[in-house]
């Protein structure tokens, strides 16, 4: 059952949305920032049970991705792009998974939820898998290695960053 008129609307409502609320801060409930754009917020998800799942999270309160001008769309999906390819280059995933759902959070936002050797590909994708929550230095090197692949990612090439491993990585 959908949620009643009333429910919908409270979700739909800027002035009660949690990601208009919180996406811009340096941490919080659910994830840490890694850098901000002109268009959007990466934040690495808290729970890291898919190592380096992290989430791009459009500044505006827009509730639809229908509604978004080209412009915008493309600067999104520009950040997307770049956020996965910064996941790539610390995680060096099997695959990434792009996911733009809402239902429970309308506000445009987009999963970057790597897929690792040990995940079974025939399961249907659950980003609330584990929780596994990383020691706050590892969260923080984790931050850091992003956002330095970030950087690195700047002209669209991929570059492996050197030095880090990532927590629960396959060798
Ligand atoms: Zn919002």
């Amino acid at each position: 059952m959908w949620w009643s008129g009333d429910e919908w609307e409270a979700l739909l409502d800027p002035g009660q949305c949690g990601m208009c609320r919180d996406a811009h801060l340096a941490e919080n409930e659910h994830s840490v920032l890694i850098v901000s754009t002109p268009t959007s917020h990466l934040r690495l998800a808290r729970n890291q049970a898919h190592a380096g799942y992290c989430l791009v999270i459009l500044r505006e309160h827009v509730t639809d991705m229908g509604r978004l001008p080209s412009e915008q769309l493309h600067a999104f999906w520009t950040d997307v792009q770049r956020a996965g390819r910064a996941v790539e280059s610390v995680y060096a995933p099997r695959k990434i998974d792009y996911l733009v759902m809402g239902h429970r959070m309308p506000h445009l936002h987009c999963h970057v939820f790597p897929q690792h050797h040990q995940d079974d590909p025939k399961r249907n994708v659950d980003i609330s898998d584990g929780p596994v929550t990383l020691a706050p230095g590892e969260l923080k090197d984790a931050v850091h290695a992003l956002g330095r692949a970030w950087s690195t990612t700047a002209t669209g090439a991929t570059v492996r960053s050197g030095g880090y491993i990532p927590p629960r990585a396959e060798q």
